[in-house]
């Protein structure tokens, strides 16, 4: 719509003294007629004058509202919990109440459950948070349901069958438990070279179970949020609660729970602290409910034995890296997508890549189809299989001499 329509040209008479009757009636209703097309014209955009009038005095009432919501100071941050044609449901952080309130159209258009937003005293929401403003989200990686499952990993079934029942089962059926009269593992620690599937098979049993993820490093919390660990390790509990289910998955924890030494460093003294916040927050979380613990490490020697009590991280599981066996099943889950020559033998593969991890075998078969598509080929075969061992082997050997080991070779501390 034009935002300052242009009215229609005026119609004029101009009658001349020297016409002859006929003359000035034909000039007479030609006037009449130009008359009433301007003024069909002019009706028309008076028209679309007051529609467009409408929709702005609708934008002015939006903006108006949502100006006064936030000129009010934010007070309380909730979770959106569900979005209705009433209006939305929030829950209030530390209080927990839920509450049925209004949105602006504005806002509206940009929510949807499980956002956190700021509210004010009445409950009105003034802005919702975004992924910069909510720096928990900067330390964690939070996905419902993540799309990982137990067929996509390989190699390592004993300890996928371990970590259903530690996790797994308490989620599922916590009855049992209780009939049998003992308490479900606290939480798991999965050690083991990297690249082996830990976090793998942490996401799995956050789908099996249909339960949130929730994922901390522990390297970024003490590399990133310098003073702040403590209370991340504090919000990373009540995030994990607000989402029951949920699985909180502290990958390596080696960066928080190391021994501790006698230095005296504030930086050492502000890794003590978060970690005496982990352990305070396991201790007291004893009504766990719908929330388990997963944490991955590669450097189990370092530990503080203090996070290994029971009560704690009592469930110990190790991930080593696979077998040939294991290496074929999981070159077979990483081709199952690939267009994959017949004669590929994985059996040969698996026999050819000891000391792989798992990473270490998709690293190869995705290097596999890139010599297939250099050379113009939609087809992965066998000699692409074969040169792309022969790079990995070649760029392996080339780091062997950094400190930054390949995940091929077998040196790991764990
Ligand atoms: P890190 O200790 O480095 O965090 P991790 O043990 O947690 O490693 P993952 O992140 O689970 O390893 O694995 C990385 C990738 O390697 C996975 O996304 C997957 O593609 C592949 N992978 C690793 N282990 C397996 C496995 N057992 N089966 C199938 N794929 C695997």
């Amino acid at each position: 719509m034009s935002r300052s329509p242009t009215l229609p040209d005026r119609p004029t008479l101009e009658l001349d003294p020297d016409m002859s009757d006929g003359e000035r009636l034909s000039a007479l209703r030609d006037h009449l007629e130009k008359t009433v097309q301007a003024s069909e014209e002019l009706k028309h955009q008076l028209a679309l004058a007051a529609d467009r009038h409408e929709e702005l005095e609708t934008k002015v009432d939006r903006f108006e509202r949502e100006n006064r919501a936030l000129k009010t100071t934010p007070r309380y941050v909730a979770t959106l919990e569900e979005v209705t044609d009433d209006g939305v449901v929030i829950k209030q952080h530390g209080s927990n109440q839920e509450v049925l309130t209004q949105l602006s159209q504005g806002l509206r258009e940009r929510v949807e459950s499980g956002m956190r937003v700021a509210i004010d005293d009445s409950f009105t929401v003034q802005t919702v948070l975004s992924n910069e403003t909510d720096a928990r989200a900067q330390a964690m990686e939070v996905e419902h349901s993540p799309d990982v499952t137990y067929a996509d990993i390989g190699g390592i079934e004993e300890q996928v069958r371990d970590v259903r029942e530690a996790v797994e089962a308490p989620l599922v059926d916590p009855d049992q438990f209780e009939a049998v009269g003992i308490d479900p593992p606290s939480g798991v620690l999965l050690y083991g070279p990297p690249g082996t599937g830990k976090t793998m098979l942490a996401k799995a049993v956050a789908n099996e179970t249909d339960a949130t993820f929730i994922k901390m490093a522990g390297s970024e919390l003490v590399q990133k949020f310098i003073g702040e660990g403590a209370r991340l390790v504090r919000d990373l509990f009540s995030l994990a609660t607000e989402h029951e289910p949920s699985i909180i998955f502290i990958d390596e924890i080696d960066a928080i729970a190391t021994e501790r030494t006698d230095s005296k460093t504030s930086g050492d003294a502000e890794v003590q602290r978060t970690m005496m916040q982990l352990l305070s927050e396991m201790d007291g979380f004893e009504e766990r409910g719908n929330v388990r613990i997963i944490a991955a490490t590669n450097r189990f020697d370092m530990l503080d034995r203090a996070i290994l009590r029971p009560g704690r991280f009592d469930r110990l599981i190790e991930v080593p890296k696979p077998d040939e066996t294991g290496r074929e099943k999981i070159f077979r889950i990483h081709t199952r997508d690939m267009n994959v020559a017949d004669d590929v033998d994985y059996e040969r593969l698996a026999d050819r890549t000891a000391g792989f991890s798992g990473a270490d075998v998709r690293s190869l078969a995705t290097e596999a189809g890139m010599f297939a598509i250099r050379d113009g080929r939609t087809e992965v075969t066998t000699v692409d299989f074969e040169d792309a061992l022969a790079k990995l082997t070649e760029e392996e050997s080339g780091r062997a001499n950094t400190f930054d080991a390949p995940s091929a070779s077998p040196t790991y501390v764990y």
